[in-house]
């Protein structure tokens, strides 16, 4: 909630300049209870045709104007000594969210979105509580397997939710993929304001897209401040998971040996994005100097001076050639495909000291700064990636499609007008949608017109002692090889054993194409969990963190079947699970990632989409807000 504040006329003043219009404008409502002021402005317009301009298009008149309002009110309740405020109308918080929305917002969303809006205070991880004894709480051990973003909200969840639970990392630290992946330019492409934990806003984020250190030194302090270090044992792996009819029976092997925990849940927070994928080139492994994957950076290999080759063209290439092309002598990037990038010029900006302070003192200002992020990714690019069945044109998948595309070529057609060998390289077959879009602010063009930076389209048919060999026959002569090639996304929970009923083991029973119920349970291996498991990413809405919440949220209400109502072994009905993945399979095939002609991580071998969540948002909130009973034997 607002801190109370001493600061000046002047610096409230100066603070102002750096507010979201539309998000200032609806938290006056918290001073009023009604909004009527909203008369008096033009309604912002939210999409991506003005995704740089934060005020949604509101004329610099009516923006100073907004300010003005908010100064007065702001003067006031400081002068008044900071009473507390009147609970807005319900009518007046659904009209504040149209205004910020840029239009009606569906009523099906209202829940949804109001929920996401924390009015009544900052919620804890899940809202879910266990009502049940202290013994039948400690008679239900769980072991969380990761303490990455996932893994610590789980942690949190079930420290709040008073269960027993030991957290397994193999890594040193917290932070899961955050730690992993310490490539330089390493950052977030969600808003951080909104990639951060609903129940843990950081108003002080120094970024609007956070760096890996940040991002790092957050998970670290949320994990401090939840008391999780005494419960996470570091280094440590988990061989196998084996169900006993009972309990789990999880033998991990860390610096103290291997032993065996017995626990009566097991949730995996193991990522899809954990088990680092070198290519599939002749010769890989030959080459005479250092070469290393993007997720397993050598700090010890000095690029200074050097002569480098990344492959790979994804979102960790697209980081790191930025970064690393003023420092080398010479960088050739090898593409395969080129990636779609969606512009959005405040990319590596920071957070100007007014916005922080009005995230920290203006009344409720922090959540609408925050539900106006979220609406801007909730659904509005989604049914420009959905496949009209009447469109028949190569590159896009209907006449939205077809208009993002145009938008996106213009934006490459501008920063490549100087180099059009660059632009015809530079411009994707498949349509917009099929991978996940690059966030851009131009270094990535400015890096490849460097005088030192070779893009190279030319497909690759070998590694060599020397460098890398193109199909033209051309040697690249390199000093080191960086392998910005992605990750086997769809072996999900690779190397581990899971073993649940009758002996079965989870990847011969998924035979590579792992599925689950809300990406969440397996039939015949009850009480297993996961979180961000099989069709539970998503591609152009939304941040990855309120999934994980969403699917926390289902968890702890399943553990409290578990723990209230005696429950023994709680398993998806397989009739249910089959009817949820035709669903899945059905409305990926309308999506562009689901395209026939894509390949990308996002399916698996038999070509699949078993990491993607097809719907809306609020279909996996409405879906996770608790488990339905009749969908579970046990
Ligand atoms: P990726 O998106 O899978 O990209 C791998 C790249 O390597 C692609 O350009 C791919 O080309 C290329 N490649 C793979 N095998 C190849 C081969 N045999 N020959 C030539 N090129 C080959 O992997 P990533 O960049 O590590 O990103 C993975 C995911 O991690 C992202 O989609 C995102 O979800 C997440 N991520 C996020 C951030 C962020 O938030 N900023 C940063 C990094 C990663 P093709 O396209 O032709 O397959």
């Amino acid at each position: 909630m607002a801190e109370p504040f001493t600061d000046s006329d002047a610096e409230i003043r100066a603070a102002l300049e750096a507010a979201h219009i539309p998000a200032l404008l609806a938290s006056l409502i918290h001073f009023t209870g009604n909004a009527d002021h909203l008369d008096d402005f033009p309604v912002p317009v939210a999409d991506i045709t003005n995704m740089a301009d934060e005020h949604g298009g509101i004329p610099a008149e009516r923006q100073a104007a907004a300010r003005d309002l908010a100064f007065a009110h702001l003067t006031r309740w400081r002068a008044a000594g900071y009473p507390a405020l009147p609970r807005p109308s319900t009518a007046a918080v659904k009209r504040a969210m149209n205004f910020v929305a840029g239009g009606a917002i569906p009523a099906a969303y209202d829940a949804f979105l109001t929920a996401e809006l924390h009015l009544d205070g900052l919620p804890t991880a899940t809202g879910v509580t266990i009502d049940a004894p202290a013994a039948a709480k400690a008679a239900c051990p769980v072991v969380i397997i990761g303490a990455g973003m996932s893994g610590l909200l789980a942690g949190i969840a079930l420290s709040q939710a008073g269960l027993p639970f030991t957290i397994i990392d193999a890594q040193s630290r917290v932070g899961g993929t955050w730690w992993a992946n310490r490539y330089p330019g390493c950052r977030v492409d969600t808003p951080n304001h909104l990639y951060s934990y609903s129940f843990e806003p950081a108003h002080e984020w120094p970024l609007r897209y956070s760096t890996q250190p940040i991002l790092q030194e957050y998970f670290e302090r949320i994990a401090a401040k939840h008391g999780l270090h005494q419960h996470i044992r570091f280094e440590t792996r988990v061989e196998s998971a084996v169900w006993d009819g009972h309990d789990w029976q999880v033998t991990v092997t860390g610096p103290q040996g291997t032993e065996t925990l017995a626990a009566r849940a097991v949730i995996s927070a193991v990522g899809q994005l954990n088990t680092p994928k070198l290519p599939d080139i002749k010769g890989v492994g030959s080459f005479a100097g250092p070469a290393f994957h993007s997720a397993q950076w050598r700090d010890d290999v000095d690029l200074q001076g050097k002569r480098v080759a990344v492959i790979g063209t994804g979102a960790s290439a697209f980081q790191i050639v930025p970064e690393i092309a003023g420092k080398v002598a010479a960088l050739t990037v090898c593409q395969r495909t080129a990636p779609w990038l969606l512009p959005q010029p405040a990319y590596h900006d920071a957070v100007p000291a007014g916005k922080r302070w009005l995230l920290k003192h203006a009344p409720s200002y922090a959540n609408w700064y925050r539900f106006a992020l979220f609406w801007s990714l909730t659904e509005f690019l989604l049914p420009a990636v959905t496949r009209d069945a009447a469109w028949h044109h190569a590159g896009s998948l209907s006449e939205m499609n077809a208009g993002l595309r145009a938008l996106l070529e213009a934006s490459l057609a501008e920063q490549l007008a100087d180099r059009p060998d660059l632009l015809a390289k530079s411009i994707p077959p498949y349509a917009p949608g099929g991978k996940r879009m690059l966030v851009d602010n131009g270094v990535w063009a400015a890096a490849l017109k460097r005088d030192n930076v070779e893009l190279v389209s030319d497909p690759i048919a070998a590694i060599e002692p020397g460098g890398v060999r193109l199909e033209s026959g051309r040697l690249v002569e390199v000093d080191v090889i960086i392998y910005a090639t992605g990750f086997s996304a769809s072996d999900f929970l690779v190397p581990m054993q899971v073993v649940g009923e009758g002996g079965v083991e989870l990847h011969d029973k998924w035979a590579g194409d792992a599925k689950a119920y809300l990406g969440m349970t397996v039939p015949g291996f009850p009480n297993f969990f996961m979180v961000y498991g099989p069709n539970t990413n998503i591609v152009v809405n939304g941040s990855i963190v309120f999934f994980s919440e969403c699917s926390v949220r289902y968890i702890v209400g399943c553990l409290k079947l578990l723990v209230e109502d005696g429950v023994t072994a709680l398993q998806p009905r397989p009739d249910v699970t089959a009817a949820f993945n035709a669903r899945v399979d059905a409305a990926n095939a309308e999506m562009a990632w689901g395209a026939p002609d894509v390949s990308s991580w996002y399916k698996n071998a038999s070509g699949r989409v078993s990491q993607n969540w097809p719907f809306a948002l609020v279909d996996y909130w409405n879906a996770t807000r608790a488990p339905e009973r009749a969908d579970f034997v046990g």
